[in-house]
C-alpha cells in the first residue's frame, strides 16, 4: 500500500494540473497509526467534497473495552467523536481557493445521540471516522501543496488529537458512554412501570429558538415533578433519579398560554432519542413508538382508512379507502393518526397548537346546532379512549381550550409558569359538577384499523438518465426520482442524515413492495436488514452521513409520496 510520502508525492506532482488529476489519488494509504482511504474525489471545486476515511487498529486507538463494549456506550462515544473531530478539524480549515477548498467536514449527530455512519467503532473492526475534504483549487487548477498539507498534515494531527484515546479527556468520554447508557436504562424502565415517558427533576426543556436546538441560555426553569406523579428509578451510573413518570393512558397536558406546555410536549417528541451530555434533555425519555400527531392540510394520502374519524362525506367518498392530493385540516390529522398505528405506534403525542379544532372538539351547542348527520366527522375526543381501552394505544395531549376533554382523560397535567402540577382530582371533579351535556358520537370504541399493501411499481426513483435518484434536502424534503417529498410536517425527523437514510431506505421499500406484503411487513423487513447489516447496507458507496432513524418517519415519507398506490383487494371491503 502507498503510504504517506507517496501521496505527498503525487499532490506536489500534480500541483498546477486541471482538476481532473486529483482523481490519480484515489485509494488506500498507510499513515503513521492509521490508514487512509480516498473514496470518491469531487469533480470539480464546487462539486459535493470528496470523500475519505480513516481506519484505525483498536489498539493504536486504546480505548478501553468498556467505551464500546456495549451498544449505548459505543453509540454515546462514537457521536462524541465525530463531534470532537468536527470541532478540531475546523481549526484547520484553510478556507482559500475556490469552491468548497480546504474545508474539512463531518457529518456528527447534534443534540440527538443517533447511531452514525461518520463513525464505527465494533470489536471486530478498526476506529472508522467517515469525513469530507474539499480538495483545493484555484479556479480549476489544482492547489497541490495546500492539498498535501491538508491530506498529509493537517487530517494526521486531527486524528492525533481527536481519535487517540491519550489525548482525549478520559472523565468526558466515560461521560457521553454513561449518560447514554443510562438514558438507555430509563427508557428500558419504562415498559416495567407502565410509564409512556419520564421527565427528570432538573433537566432543561426549552430551546434557544425554533431553528437553533440548543437548551435556553437565559435563566431556563428546570422541571420539577409534581409529588403525585414522582417517581424515582435506578440508573447504572447516575443511581437514583426522580422526576416525572406520565402513565399509560389518556394524559392531558392544560394550562395558560405561554406556560410551557408545547415545550414539555416537544422535548417528549425528541425523547424517543437520547440526549448529548449538556443538552438538558439526558433524562427525559419517551416511549419509542410514540408519534407526534399533527393537522397537515394539502398533504398526499393513499388508500388509507380513516373512517372511524371521517364517514359519509357530502361527495359519497370512501373513507374507508381514502386518497386524496390535497388533505384538509382534519383528513390529514386523520390519516395522520391511521398510518402511525399502521406501523406500530403506542403512543400518541399531539398539541392543539398544531391540531385541525374540528378534529379536536365538538360541543355541545355545535351538536344541537349541527346535526351528526351533517356533520362527517368524528371528534378525537370521542375515539380517544377506544384507542387506549381497544387497541392499547396511549395519547398525551396539549388541550389549553376545552374543558370536554377532562372526561376521557386519566391524568390531567397543568402547567403553570414552567412547573407541573396534578391537577387530575379537581379535573375529576368539575367534570362531575358540571356535566357536559355533549353526546359521545361516532360508532362506540375505535374498530378495526385495516393493513395497507403498497405497491412498489408506484414508488418511481428515476430521474433523466438516471436508474435511481435520490437525495435530501435538509430536513425538510427528499427528492425521490421526479417527485419531491414533503416531510416538513413531519416533526421526528431531528437530523439530515436520518433524512438521507430514510431517501436511500426508500429504495428499499420499492423492492420489498409486491401489493401482497403490508406497510408493516416491509417495515419490518428494512429495520431487521439494517439490524444485522448496518446502515451501510442501505447504500453500494461507502457513505459517512447516514443517520438511523425509526420506522415511522420512514414509513411517513412514503406515505407522503404522491406517486404512492395501494393495492386494492387486500382486507377491503
Ligand atoms: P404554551 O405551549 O403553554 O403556550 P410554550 O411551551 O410555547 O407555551 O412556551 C412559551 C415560552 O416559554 C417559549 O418561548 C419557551 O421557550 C419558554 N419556556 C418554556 N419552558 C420554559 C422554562 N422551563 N424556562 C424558561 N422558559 C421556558
Ligand atoms: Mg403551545
Amino acid at each position: 500500500m502507498p503510504n504517506r510520502n507517496d501521496l505527498q508525492r503525487t499532490l506536489q506532482r500534480i500541483d498546477n494540473k486541471p482538476y481532473p488529476a486529483y482523481k490519480e489519488i484515489k485509494g488506500s494509504y498507510s499513515f503513521d497509526g492509521f490508514t487512509l482511504i480516498i473514496d470518491h474525489v469531487q469533480g470539480d471545486p464546487y462539486a459535493a467534497p470528496s470523500r475519505l476515511r480513516i481506519r484505525m487498529p483498536l489498539e493504536v486507538a486504546g480505548f478501553p473495552e468498556e467505551l464500546w463494549a456495549q451498544r449505548s456506550r459505543r453509540e454515546g462515544v462514537c457521536s462524541h467523536l465525530a463531534r470532537h473531530f468536527g470541532r478540531v478539524a475546523s481549526r484547520f480549515a484553510s478556507r482559500s481557493g475556490t469552491g468548497k477548498s480546504g474545508m474539512i467536514g463531518i457529518d456528527a449527530p447534534g443534540q440527538e445521540v443517533l447511531p452514525t455512519t461518520a463513525c464505527l467503532l465494533a470489536d471486530d473492526h478498526p476506529l472508522e471516522l467517515r469525513f469530507t475534504v474539499g480538495l483545493p483549487a484555484r479556479g480549476r487548477t489544482i492547489l497541490g501543496n495546500s492539498a498535501a498539507r491538508i491530506l498529509c498534515a493537517d487530517v494526521p494531527e486531527a486524528v492525533e488529537q481527536s481519535l487517540l484515546y491519550r489525548n482525549l479527556d478520559g472523565e468526558v468520554i466515560d461521560h457521553v458512554a454513561q449518560v447514554n447508557e443510562d438514558a438507555d436504562a430509563l427508557r428500558a424502565h419504562l415498559g416495567e412501570r407502565d410509564l409512556i415517558a419520564f421527565v427528570a427533576d432538573g433537566a432543561i426543556l426549552p430551546r434557544r429558538s425554533g431553528i437553533d436546538p440548543r437548551p435556553l441560555e437565559k435563566a431556563p426553569i428546570p422541571f420539577e415533578s409534581p409529588a403525585a406523579l414522582r417517581v424515582t428509578i435506578n440508573l447504572p451510573h447516575a443511581g437514583n433519579v426522580s422526576g416525572m413518570g406520565i402513565p399509560r393512558g389518556v394524559t392531558l397536558i392544560v394550562g395558560g398560554g405561554f406556560h410551557g406546555k408545547s415545550t414539555l410536549l416537544e422535548a417528549l417528541e425528541v425523547g424517543v432519542y437520547n440526549h448529548r451530555p449538556g443538552d438538558g434533555r439526558e433524562q427525559v425519555v419517551t416511549d419509542p413508538s410514540a408519534v407526534k400527531i399533527r393537522a397537515e392540510d394539502g398533504r398526499y394520502v393513499a388508500g388509507v382508512d380513516i373512517s372511524a374519524f371521517i364517514a359519509n362525506l357530502p361527495g359519497g367518498q370512501d373513507t374507508r379507502f381514502f386518497s386524496t392530493l390535497d388533505a384538509s385540516g382534519s383528513t390529514s390529522q386523520a390519516a395522520n393518526i391511521l398510518e402511525a398505528i399502521e406501523a406500530g405506534c403506542g403512543l400518541l403525542l399531539v398539541d392543539e397548537d398544531t391540531s385541525a379544532t374540528n378534529f379536536m372538539i365538538r360541543d355541545q351547542r355545535m351538536q344541537e346546532l349541527i346535526a351528526k348527520e351533517k356533520e362527517p366527522i368524528t371528534p378525537f375526543i370521542d375515539k380517544v379512549r377506544g384507542l387506549w381501552e381497544e387497541k392499547r394505544i396511549s395519547t398525551v395531549l396539549v388541550m389549553g381550550g376545552s374543558g370536554d376533554y377532562f372526561e376521557v382523560a386519566d391524568t390531567v397535567i397543568a402547567m403553570e409558569n414552567y412547573r407541573p402540577r396534578d391537577v387530575t382530582g379537581e379535573a375529576r371533579a368539575i367534570a362531575q359538577r358540571e356535566r357536559s351535556e355533549r353526546r359521545i358520537e361516532g360508532r362506540r370504541g375505535f374498530g378495526d384499523i385495516r393493513d395497507r399493501a403498497p405497491k412498489g411499481e408506484s414508488l418511481d426513483p428515476s430521474r433523466g438518465k438516471k436508474s435511481a435518484s435520490v437525495k435530501s434536502r435538509g430536513l425538510k424534503a427528499v427528492l425521490f426520482g421526479n417527485d419531491e417529498i414533503d416531510v416538513s410536517g413531519v416533526a421526528q425527523i431531528v437530523h439530515p442524515g436520518q433524512l438521507r437514510a430514510i431517501g436511500e431506505a426508500l429504495l428499499r421499500v420499492r423492492e420489498l413492495a409486491d401489493g401482497k406484503r403490508s406497510l408493516a411487513q416491509i417495515l419490518d423487513e428494512v429495520e431487521n436488514k439494517i439490524d444485522a447489516h448496518g446502515l451501510d447496507s442501505l447504500v453500494p458507496w461507502v457513505a459517512g452521513d447516514l443517520c438511523a432513524f425509526r420506522r415511522f418517519e420512514l414509513a411517513a415519507a412514503l406515505n407522503r409520496l404522491r406517486t404512492l398506490e395501494i393495492a386494492a383487494g387486500r382486507e377491503q371491503p
